[in-house]
C-alpha cells in the first residue's frame, strides 16, 4: 500500500538565492527598446510574466498591413540570401551556436520570465538551439546538394535533383518553448536560402526577438528575419496567408484552421501540434530509474512540452511498489521562481493554462478519481502555480482521459498484458511522443515499434528522442503533419526540381524506327535494366 502519511503535504518552495536578478533588472528599458526594433508595427502591446503577472515590457504592435510589409521587405532581402553559398549561410549557424552558450544566461533569464518556467527546463531550450545549429550548420550544405540520379535510359539520360528555397517562409510559434520553437525551428530554413517572417506569441516574444538579434550578430542580414506581432486571430492569417510554405507550431484546433489556409493556396505546410502522450512500465523495469524519468516526463516545464506524458501505464504486478517511488518524488519537487537554479517546478504560463488545468481534476475527482499528489493551485508561490498532480482511477469519459491538459498533471493506469497496455496507449487521436520503460532493451523497442506516435523514447520521457537531431521529430494523426530535424526538417523547407539532360537518342522512336519497333526495343530495355538490378 502507498504511504501518504510520511510525504509532505505541500510541495516545498526553493527560496530566491540572496541578491538574485529581478524582472527589472533583466528586462530594462535599453533592453526592450534594442529588442522593440526588430518588429514591425506601430501600434502597442504588452507582455507579462507569469511568475506575478505583472507587466515586463511594452512592444510594438502589428496590423495586417505590417504584415504585408514585412512579407515585401522578406522577399527582397530573400534574394540576395539565397544567392550565396550555401556554406556561408551555413556558417552563420556555426557562429549563433557559440553566441547562444557563451551568452546563455541573458536568455534563461529572459525564458524564464516569459514562461515561469524553472531554469533547467529553460537550459533544455538552450541545448536544443545548440543541437539544430550544429547539426544544420554542419550537415546542411550535404542535404541541399544536387544529387546526381540514374536517368530513364541509363548513360543516355543524365539526370540531378536540385533544392531550391521555397521563398519567404511563414513561421507560426507558440509560448511554451520560444527559444527552441522560434529560432530552432527557423535555422533550416535558412540555410536552405529562405527569408522567414516569424508571428512568436506576444507573452514571449521577447525571447524570440533576442534571439533574432543574435542570429543577426552571427552574420544573418537583419531584413531576411521579419518578426510581426499580435493577436493570433487577428494577423495570423495575414501571416498564413502570405507564406510560401507554412511552418506551424500550436494546438490541433488552430492547426486544422492553418492547414485549410495553406491548401486552398497550393501551399506546403508542417504542423507540430497537441499530444496525449503514454509511458508504459514493463515488469521488468528498473522501477527506481522509471519512477525519476516519470517526474521528469510528466512534470518538465510544468507539463508544458507537447511531449510531455500525461498517461502513465504501469503493468499491475509492479503498480504499488512503481506508484510507492512515483509518488513520493512528486510530493518533494520543490516550487521556485527565482532567477537561479535549484527549482525544481515553475509556474503554468496563463490564467487559460490554469483553468484548464483545475477544470480536468476536479471534473475527474467530482466523478471519481483520486489524487495521489498536488492537485492545488498554490497562490501562496505565484499567482499561476500548480502543484505536480497524480491522478488515479481516471476512466473514459472524463476529459483529462483523452484530452491534453498541457500542464502538471499525469493519471496513472495499471495493465495485466502488454498488448492491452499498447492498445491503451494507441487509444487517443494523438501520436506525437511516447515512452517505453523495460529491463529487456529488446523487448522495450519492439513494444515501441507498436505504438503509433512519432517518437518514441525507450527508458527516457522526452529528451533522448528530441536531443537526437538527425532523426525526425513530429506528431502523427491529430499530432501534426511534417517533421523537424533531420533531412525532413530542411527538405520541407525548399522546392525539389529534377533537371533530366536527355542526350544522343530521343524518347521517342527514332533512326527510322516504326512504333511497333520503337515498343518492342523498349520493352526488352525494361527487362534487361532489371535483370542487370537497375533500381
Ligand atoms: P495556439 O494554437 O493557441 O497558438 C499557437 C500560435 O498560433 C500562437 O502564436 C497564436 O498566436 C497563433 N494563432 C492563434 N490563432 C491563429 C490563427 N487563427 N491563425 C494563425 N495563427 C494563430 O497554441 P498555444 O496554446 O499557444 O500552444 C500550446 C499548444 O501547442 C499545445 O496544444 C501544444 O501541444 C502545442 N505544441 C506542439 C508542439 C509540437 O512540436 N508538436 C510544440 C509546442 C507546442
Amino acid at each position: 500500500m502507498l504511504d501518504h502519511a510520511t510525504a509532505p503535504e505541500f510541495n516545498p518552495v526553493t527560496p530566491s538565492p540572496e541578491g538574485a536578478r529581478t524582472a527589472a533588472d533583466v528586462v530594462t528599458p535599453e533592453l526592450v527598446a534594442q529588442l522593440a526594433e526588430g518588429v514591425i508595427g506601430s501600434g502597442r502591446t504588452i507582455n507579462h510574466t507569469p511568475f506575478t503577472g505583472r507587466k515586463l515590457a511594452e512592444l510594438p504592435e502589428s496590423t495586417p498591413e505590417d504584415v504585408a510589409f514585412a512579407f515585401h521587405r522578406a522577399r527582397e532581402a530573400q534574394r540576395e540570401w539565397a544567392a550565396l553559398p550555401v556554406r556561408q549561410r551555413a556558417a552563420v549557424l556555426l557562429r549563433f551556436h557559440d553566441l547562444v552558450l557563451r551568452r546563455q544566461d541573458e536568455v534563461l533569464d529572459l525564458i524564464q520570465l516569459e514562461t515561469g518556467k524553472t531554469r533547467l527546463h529553460a537550459h533544455e531550450e538552450v541545448q536544443a538551439v545548440a543541437v539544430a545549429a550544429r547539426h544544420y550548420g554542419r550537415r546542411g550544405p550535404a542535404y541541399l546538394r544536387p544529387k546526381r540520379h540514374t536517368g530513364a535510359i541509363p548513360v543516355l539520360t543524365k539526370v540531378s535533383e536540385h533544392r531550391h528555397p521555397r521563398g519567404v517562409v511563414a513561421q507560426i510559434a507558440p509560448w511554451n518553448y520560444p527559444f527552441e520553437l522560434s529560432v530552432g525551428d527557423a535555422l533550416p530554413a535558412f540555410v536552405a536560402g529562405n527569408a522567414v517572417v516569424m508571428k512568436p506569441d506576444t507573452e514571449t516574444a521577447l525571447t524570440a526577438l533576442w534571439a533574432r538579434r543574435l542570429l543577426i550578430e552571427a552574420g544573418l542580414p537583419e531584413r531576411v528575419w521579419q518578426v510581426v506581432l499580435g493577436e493570433g486571430h487577428v494577423i495570423g492569417p495575414a501571416v498564413v496567408e502570405r507564406g510560401d510554405y507554412v511552418s506551424f507550431t500550436g494546438s490541433t484546433r488552430t492547426g486544422r484552421g492553418v492547414a485549410q489556409k495553406a491548401a486552398e493556396r497550393l501551399v506546403g505546410a508542417s504542423l507540430e501540434l497537441g499530444g496525449k502522450n503514454a509511458l508504459i512500465v514493463l515488469p521488468d523495469a528498473d522501477l527506481d530509474r522509471a519512477a525519476e524519468g516519470a517526474v521528469r516526463a510528466a512534470f518538465s516545464s510544468a507539463g508544458q512540452l507537447c511531449i510531455s506524458i500525461e498517461r502513465l501505464y504501469v503493468h499491475e504486478s509492479v503498480a504499488d511498489a512503481f506508484l510507492e517511488r512515483f509518488v513520493a518524488r512528486t510530493k518533494q519537487l520543490q516550487l521556485g521562481s527565482a532567477l537561479a537554479y535549484g527549482a525544481d517546478m515553475g509556474s503554468l504560463v496563463s490564467q487559460r493554462q490554469l483553468d484548464n488545468v483545475t477544470r480536468h481534476i476536479e471534473e475527474a475527482v467530482a466523478k471519481g478519481a483520486t489524487v495521489l499528489a498536488g492537485g492545488r493551485a498554490r497562490p501562496d508561490v505565484g499567482p499561476l502555480f500548480h502543484e505536480p498532480t497524480i491522478l488515479d482511477g481516471v476512466e473514459s469519459p472524463m476529459a483529462v482521459c483523452a484530452e491534453e491538459t498541457f500542464g502538471p498533471v499525469v493519471s496513472v493506469y495499471r495493465y495485466a498484458e502488454v498488448d492491452e497496455a499498447v492498445e491503451l496507449a494507441n487509444s487517443t487521436a494523438y501520436g506525437l511522443n511516447a515512452s517505453v520503460w523495460g529491463g529487456d532493451g529488446r523487448r522495450a523497442r519492439q513494444v515501441a515499434a507498436g505504438l503509433r506516435s512519432g517518437t518514441v523514447n525507450v527508458n527516457e520521457g522526452y529528451a533522448a528522442a528530441y536531443g537526437s537531431v538527425q532523426s525526425p521529430m513530429g506528431g502523427m494523426g491529430d499530432s501534426g503533419l511534417g517533421r523537424r530535424h533531420g533531412s525532413e526538417g530542411i527538405l520541407k523547407y525548399t522546392e525539389a526540381q529534377t533537371i533530366a539532360h536527355q542526350r544522343l537518342l530521343p524518347m521517342a522512336p527514332s533512326w527510322g524506327m516504326n512504333d511497333a519497333a520503337y515498343a518492342k526495343f523498349m520493352s526488352v530495355s525494361l527487362k534487361v535494366l532489371k535483370a542487370l538490378r537497375f533500381r
